[in-house]
C-alpha cells in the first residue's frame, strides 16, 4: 500500500462497480458479482448469458474466443486478465453518513496562532496576515457550524471570501499557498487569464474546481473544505471600450458568481476536460474558499484622482498633491474604485473581504533572504553545508541584493535570480578544493570588484 496515502484503499473503495457487459452501474443495476481480475457483472447479465447457453444447446467451450465458459467458477481466481480488460470504475459513491467531518473547532486554530504560524514565513504584510488569520478562522468556523447543523436558520454567516490586491512578488500566492499548508487543505491555483466564458477557447470556469479536486486526491469531502486561488483577478475587469463580446472579462466575473456563493458543480475526476469516457463527481462550492488575487496596476491612479478630489472641495481642503507619494495609497481603496477599475458589482459584493499588500522595501527583501523557516539564504548555507564548508553573508552584500532586486521591481521574486547568478561560481568552485573551510560573501564580491573571501581549514 501507498505509505504516503494510507486512505488509498479507502478511497478505491468509493467508486461504483459497473457491469462488465451491460456497462450500468451498480446503483442501476443492482448488486454486482465479482469476477476475477476485478471484473463484475450485474444479475441481468449473469441470467442472460446462463440462458443463452442454455437454450441454444451450444458448447461454448468449443468457440475460440469463450475460454471462460470451460471452467468450473472457481478456476476464475487463477485466471490472468490483462490490466486493461479490467473496465474503469465510475462514478464516485454518495457520501456515507457515518463518517466523521475531519475538521473540529479544536482543531482550527484561534486567529493568533495562524498569524504566529504565517510569521515564520511571510515577512512584513501585518495587516493582510491578520486579515487572513481572521477571515479563514472565521471561514472554517461557519463550515463547522454547517457541517453540525448549529448554523441557525435566521443568522446565516456570510462566506469570507477574500480579494487580495498587492503588487508583483509582493507574497500573495505565496501568503496562500503558506496558509493552505499550514492549514493542510488542499489549494488550487488559477490563473484568471487562461479563464474563458464556456463554450470558447480556454479554460471554463468550473475547470478551477476540477484542479482542487485533483489537489485533494479526488476526496470530493477534502475538496470542498479546500481554498481556490484565482490570480491575476484583475485581467478579467470589464473591457472599456469594446464592441466584441467579451469572453474573458465581464462574461468570466459573471460566471464565477456562481462559484463564490456556491452552487454544485459537476467535474470530471481525474482530467480537466469534459468527455463521455471521465466519471464524473459534484462538488459543492458552498464551503470552498475563494481567494482572488491581482496586482490592478491602474488602481493607484484611481484612487489618488478621487481623494484629491475629496480633499480639495470646501473648508477642509488640503494640499493637492498630498497623496501623490503614499507608498500606502491602496489601503484607501473603496468598492467605488474597484468598480471604477472594472470589476462588477456582483463580483465585489462576493468579495466580502479586501485587504491589501504592500510594495517590499529594501529592508523587508533583507529579511527575506535571510529569516523565513525556509529562507534562501539557509538553503544554500544547508548545502555547501553538505560538502562541510561554512557559508557567510555580510550585511552590506544583502543590502546589495536587496537594492539590485528593487530595482527589477518584481518585489521578492528578483531575491533568487540575483542569487542564482553567483553563487553557481562558488557551488562550481569551492568543491574543487576540500582545503577550503569558510566563504564569505562580500559586497564587493556581488559589485564584482573583488572575489569572495575565503578561508582556509585549519
Ligand atoms: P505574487 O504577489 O506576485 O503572487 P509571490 O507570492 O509569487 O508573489 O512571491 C514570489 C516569491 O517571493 C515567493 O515564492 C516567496 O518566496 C517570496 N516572497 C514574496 N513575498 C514574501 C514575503 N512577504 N515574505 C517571504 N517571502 C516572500
Amino acid at each position: 500500500m501507498d505509505e504516503k496515502n494510507p486512505n488509498h484503499t479507502e478511497q478505491s473503495d468509493q467508486y461504483e462497480k459497473i457491469c462488465y457487459i451491460c456497462r450500468r452501474t451498480e446503483s442501476k443495476a443492482g448488486p454486482m458479482i465479482n469476477m476475477p481480475g476485478g471484473m463484475c457483472l450485474c444479475h441481468d447479465c449473469m441470467q442472460k448469458s446462463f440462458d443463452s447457453v442454455l437454450n441454444s444447446g451450444l458448447d461454448f467451450s468449443k468457440i475460440q474466443n469463450m475460454p471462460y465458459m470451460n471452467m468450473n467458477l472457481n478456476d476464475f481466481t487463477n485466471l490472468n486478465i490483462p490490466k486493461a480488460e479490467i473496465p474503469q470504475k465510475q462514478k464516485i459513491k454518495k457520501k456515507t453518513a457515518q463518517e466523521k467531518p475531519a475538521l473540529n473547532i479544536r482543531d482550527i486554530p484561534a486567529p493568533h496562532k495562524i498569524k504566529a504560524s504565517l510569521d515564520q514565513y511571510v515577512i512584513g504584510q501585518e495587516q493582510a496576515k491578520k486579515v487572513f488569520s481572521v477571515a479563514v478562522y472565521n471561514h472554517y468556523k461557519r463550515v463547522l457550524a454547517r457541517e453540525n447543523r448549529r448554523e441557525s436558520d435566521d443568522v446565516q454567516i456570510e462566506k469570507s471570501n477574500i480579494l487580495m490586491i498587492g503588487p508583483t512578488g509582493s507574497g500573495k500566492t505565496y501568503l496562500v499557498k503558506t496558509l493552505a499548508k499550514l492549514l493542510d487543505v488542499p489549494l488550487a491555483i488559477a490563473d484568471a487569464t487562461a479563464l474563458t466564458e464556456a463554450g470558447y477557447i480556454g479554460d471554463d470556469i468550473e475547470s478551477v474546481v476540477s484542479k482542487l479536486l485533483a489537489a485533494a486526491g479526488n476526496d470530493v469531502e477534502r475538496a470542498e473544505r479546500g481554498i481556490i486561488f484565482i490570480d491575476e483577478i484583475d485581467k478579467i475587469a470589464k473591457k472599456k471600450e469594446t464592441t466584441t463580446r467579451d469572453v474573458s472579462g465581464e462574461s468570466v466575473q459573471q460566471e464565477l458568481l456562481k462559484l463564490l456563493e456556491g452552487s454544485l458543480v459537476e467535474v470530471p475526476v481525474g482530467s480537466n476536460q469534459k468527455n463521455a469516457l471521465s466519471p464524473m463527481a459534484t462538488v459543492n462550492t458552498d464551503q470552498i474558499l475563494f481567494i482572488c488575487g491581482g496586482a490592478f496596476p491602474d488602481l493607484e491612479r484611481i484612487i489618488r484622482e478621487r481623494l484629491n478630489q475629496s480633499s480639495s472641495i470646501g473648508f477642509g481642503s488640503e494640499l493637492k498633491d498630498k497623496y501623490d507619494n503614499d507608498p500606502d495609497i491602496l489601503t484607501h481603496v473603496t468598492n467605488e474604485d474597484l468598480r471604477k477599475f472594472g470589476m462588477i458589482p456582483e463580483f465585489l459584493g462576493r468579495m466580502p473581504i479586501v485587504v491589501t499588500l504592500r510594495k517590499l522595501t529594501e529592508p523587508m527583501l533583507v529579511e527575506i533572504l535571510k529569516t523565513p523557516k525556509n529562507a534562501i539564504l539557509k538553503q544554500y548555507i544547508k548545502l555547501l553545508e553538505l560538502d562541510e564548508v561554512k557559508l557567510v553573508f555580510e550585511d552590506e552584500a544583502l543590502e546589495w541584493i536587496a537594492s539590485e532586486a528593487l530595482k527589477r521591481d518584481t518585489g521578492a521574486r528578483a531575491l533568487r535570480a540575483i542569487l542564482e547568478e553567483f553563487m553557481l561560481d562558488i557551488m562550481y568552485e569551492v568543491p574543487k578544493d576540500p582545503g577550503i573551510g569558510t566563504v564569505v560573501i562580500t559586497r564587493s564580491y556581488l559589485e564584482k570588484n573583488g572575489g569572495p573571501r575565503i578561508e582556509m581549514r585549519h
